[in-house]
């Protein structure tokens, strides 16, 4: 890593914004953690992968090195079990990864990192720890809204009516389409109406969370529970946790890792974590991410 690069990034103590003397470079230069043994946790969308063409190129050099250096990548995101797995197989090949916003944690039968648990309940190729709501009664619930809320959810788009609206390729689309635990809404109503109906939904225990393109309706699930499950269910467990995202719904995720990265984003100003060793990129999505993991790595 040039000297250029390791300037890419700034350490504040609790995350507060980027001002000159938040940029403490020689931290960088100094062991931050002992990385074996750790694992990284990563969200995916506008953190692992561009925000625009969802391409996770400029973050290969770091995910070659944790490779190498033996630490796990677990994917941790709101997209579904379909759109994940073609990914993981890519990404971080035989790891488990949690999906939905943390609705499950998928562990594949051949994953060794995952303790057996009378939790983990076999589902074809991997074994599944459930801590959401099924979609049909997520659906059951929403259907009397229709008529006092203006919006739509996915389960009434077809493909290509999903593809008009997030510019995903056809075949991503209808993965994204695939739910099990939760249903995005485009929604045409305003704040007001949007808070009513998080409040007449948490009567009967699901929750609202705004992502970055729609409101997600789910159970009583988030990234950072989930995150917690797998660590503790470890074989061996992680002696550092890193997580990186970048949005809201990532907040679960980084308040409860060791060294939460806030990876900056073109879609909103960064998020505040309160957490001493939060650091946040100074660069985008994945090269935010490339960024972040040398520098956590190489300065062992
Ligand atoms: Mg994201």
């Amino acid at each position: 890593m040039t000297p250029g690069e390791l300037r890419q990034l700034r350490f504040s103590s609790r995350c507060r914004s980027s001002t000159k003397a938040d940029v403490i470079s020689d931290k960088i230069e100094k062991p931050v953690f002992k990385h074996a043994g750790s694992w990284v946790f990563t969200d995916l969308d506008g953190t692992l992968l561009d925000h625009h063409d969802y391409s996770w190129h400029a973050a290969e050099a770091a995910l070659s090195l944790l490779k190498e250096s033996g630490i796990p990548v677990i994917i941790n995101t709101s997209k579904t079990r379909a759109e994940v797995a073609e990914l993981q197989a890519k990404l971080a090949p035989g790891m488990p990864y949690i999906i939905e916003n943390g609705a499950a944690a998928i562990v594949p039968n051949d994953c060794c990192l995952i303790a057996d648990s009378t939790e983990l309940k076999p589902d074809f190729a991997s074994r599944v720890k459930v801590f959401g709501i099924p979609r049909e009664t997520i659906l059951r619930t929403l259907e009397p809204m229709k008529t006092r809320f203006d919006f739509t959810g996915f389960s009434e788009l077809s493909v290509d009516e999903l593809v008009d609206v997030t510019q995903l390729q056809p075949a991503q689309a209808a993965m994204a389409l695939q739910r099990e635990y939760s249903e995005p809404l485009i929604w045409r109503d305003g704040e007001e109406q949007l808070q009513e109906l998080t409040r007449q939904l948490a009567e009967q225990g699901l929750s609202v969370t705004q992502g970055g393109r729609f409101a997600h309706i789910a159970g009583p699930a988030d990234k950072g529970a989930a995150m917690r499950w797998l660590v503790k269910a470890a074989v061996k467990i992680p002696k550092l946790v890193i997580a990186l995202g970048d949005s809201d719904n990532d907040r679960p995720m980084l308040e409860q890792a060791d060294w939460p990265v806030v990876v900056r984003t073109p879609a909103h100003t960064p998020l505040i974590i309160d957490h001493p060793n939060c650091l946040t990129t100074e660069l985008t999505g994945p090269a935010g991410w490339n960024a972040a993991i040398h520098s956590l790595l190489q300065s062992h």
